[in-house]
C-alpha cells in the first residue's frame, strides 16, 4: 500500500503475541480482505488517524455509534463531566432515569428499559423474556441478521430455511443450537413454513427491520408486517433489533415508522455514543418479568453506567436537533448517486443498496434481497476496492457484508473525494 504503516505493523505482530489473532472483536483483524489491520490512535469529526499519522475519511463509526461524528466536543464534555464525578456507583442513578424516560418517549412499544453493557447482552436477554413468557423454547431468526454472539443466536442457516441451525461456531451446544430456528430474510413463506413446523414451540421470531449485518438489505413491502401477524397467529413475540438502526434513520425507531409494533426491542451503539451499552425495551408486563419485579434474572456490574448515558444522553440530545436526519439522508443520497455513477462508468456490476446514512455496495450481483444472494458478491473484487481506497485515504469497512456508516461530521468534499476514490479503485479492480 501507498501509506507508511510501519507503526501499524509493529503493533500488530505485539497484539499477536498476547490476544488471540491480535484483536479484541474478528472483523477488526481485516482477514476478509485480506490485509494486516492498522491501528488507530485517535479521531476527530469524519477522519481517523492512524499510528502512523496517515488520516483516512472513515465509513466504519464503530460499526454504527459515531453518528455525530468521532470525539463530538458536546459529548466528550458530558464524559468529562461526569468522570470528574465517578465513573461507576453500583448504585441507581438519576441518569439511567432520564435515558430510560428519552427512550420510552421515543419509541413506541418501550414501556420500560432495561440498560445493559452490549447489543449482545440486549439480545440475550429479551429472548430470556420472551422464551419465560411464552414458556417456549425455540426462536426463530433470519440468515444474515446478527443478534450478537450468544449461543443460541449465533446459528444462521445451512442449506434451506425449515433445517436445523447448524452452530456458526465451536463451543456452541448443538441442543442448543437446534433451538434456533433459521429463515430467509424477506421470505414470509419460509417463516410461515416453519412455524408450520413447530407449532406451540416458538417463543420469539426476533429480526433486523431493517438489515445492515449482511450489507443493507431492506425488508420488502409486507415483510415485517407479515412477520407481526405470524408471530401473533403462532403465539410468538416479535423481537426487533434495532441495535444499528435506532436513532439512526429518524428519531426513534425505524420498526415504528414502519408500523411494525415488535413486543419488545433491542438498541444499543447509537443510545451509548461510542461508549459500551445496550438496552432491552419493551412492554411493561413482559420486561416486568425481569428481577427484581419477576422471576427472569439478569444483571450487570457496570449496567447503566453513568459514563456512558451520558455519553448517549449528549448523543441523542445532539440528534434532537432540527434536520439532523435530513441531512444524514442527503449525504446518503449524494453518495449513493456518485457511486452509481462509478459503478455505471466501470462497466463493472454491482448494486447499491442504501437506507439513509447507511449504504452497501455490493460488486459482482445486480440485486441483493437476503443474505444468498449477498454471497454471491465479488468478494476478492472488494478487497482489491478496498485496498485502493485505503490507498487513497478512504477507510471502509473490512468486507464485503458490512455497512458503511456515513456520520454528520462527513461534508460533501469527503463525499466527492469518496467518490473519486471508488472511481479509480473501480478502474483498477474492474480490469482483472
Ligand atoms: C452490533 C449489533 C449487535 C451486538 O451488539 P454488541 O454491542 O456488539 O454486542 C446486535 N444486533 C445488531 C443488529 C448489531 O448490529
Amino acid at each position: 500500500m501507498g501509506n507508511s504503516v510501519s507503526r501499524s505493523r509493529g503493533l500488530f505482530s505485539r497484539a499477536l503475541a498476547h490476544i488471540p489473532g491480535g484483536v479484541n472483536s474478528p472483523v477488526r483483524a481485516w482477514r476478509a480482505v485480506g490485509q494486516e489491520p492498522l491501528f488507530i490512535s485517535r479521531a476527530a469529526g469524519a477522519y481517523v488517524f492512524d499510528a502512523d499519522g496517515n488520516r483516512f475519511i472513515d465509513y466504519v463509526g464503530s460499526y454504527g455509534p459515531a453518528i455525530l461524528g468521532h470525539a463530538n466536543p458536546g459529548v466528550a464534555v458530558a464524559v468529562a463531566e461526569q468522570a470528574e464525578k465517578g465513573f461507576s456507583y453500583g448504585a441507581p442513578t438519576e441518569e439511567e432515569v432520564c435515558l430510560a424516560e428519552e427512550l420510552s418517549g421515543a419509541i413506541s412499544c418501550a414501556e420500560k428499559v432495561r440498560l445493559v453493557s452490549s447489543g449482545t447482552e440486549a439480545a440475550m436477554t429479551a429472548l430470556r423474556i420472551a422464551r419465560a413468557a411464552t414458556g417456549r423454547r425455540k426462536v426463530l431468526k433470519f440468515d444474515g441478521c446478527y443478534h450478537g454472539h450468544s449461543d443460541a443466536l449465533l446459528a444462521r442457516a445451512g442449506s434451506g430455511a425449515m433445517t436445523f441451525g447448524l452452530p456458526d461456531s465451536a463451543g456452541v451446544p448443538p441442543e442448543l443450537a437446534a433451538s434456533t430456528l433459521v429463515a430467509p430474510y424477506n421470505r414470509l413463506d419460509a417463516v410461515e413454513r416453519c412455524l408450520n413446523a413447530n407449532q406451540g414451540d416458538v417463543a420469539a421470531i426476533i429480526v433486523e427491520p431493517l438489515a445492515a449485518n449482511m450489507g443493507v438489505v431492506k425488508p420488502q413491502p409486507g415483510f415485517l408486517a407479515g412477520l407481526r401477524d405470524l408471530a401473533d397467529e403462532f403465539g410468538a413475540l416479535l423481537i426487533c433489533d434495532e441495535v444499528i438502526s435506532g436513532f439512526r434513520l429518524r428519531y426513534g425507531a425505524i420498526s415504528d415508522f414502519w408500523g411494525v409494533g415488535p413486543d419488545l426491542i433491542l438498541l444499543g451503539k447509537i443510545i451509548g455514543g461510542g461508549m459500551p451499552i445496550g438496552a432491552v425495551a419493551g412492554r411493561a408486563e413482559l420486561m416486568d418479568l425481569l428481577a427484581p419485579s419477576g422471576p427472569v434474572y439478569q444483571a450487570g456490574t457496570l449496567s447503566g453506567n453513568p459514563v456512558c448515558v451520558r455519553a448517549g444522553l449528549a448523543t441523542l440530545a445532539a440528534l434532537r436537533e432540527p434536520g439532523v436526519y435530513e441531512r444524514l439522508e442527503e449525504l446518503g443520497a449524494q453518495l449513493e448517486a456518485g457511486f452509481r455513477e462509478a459503478l455505471a462508468q466501470s462497466g463493472v456490476a454491482g448494486c447499491i443498496n442504501r437506507a439513509g446514512s447507511l449504504l452497501t455496495f455490493f460488486l459482482g450481483v445486480s440485486e441483493v434481497n437476503d443474505a444468498g444472494a449477498a454471497r454471491q458478491a465479488d468478494t476478492s473484487m472488494f478487497s482489491r476496492v478496498f485496498s485502493a481506497m485505503l490507498d487513497a485515504g478512504v477507510y471502509l469497512p473490512p468486507s464485503q457484508f458490512e455497512a458503511l456508516f456515513i456520520s454528520l461530521a462527513h461534508s460533501e468534499a469527503d463525499l466527492a473525494h469518496t467518490v473519486e476514490a471508488l472511481s479509480a479503485a473501480l478502474r483498477v479492480a474492474g480490469r482483472r
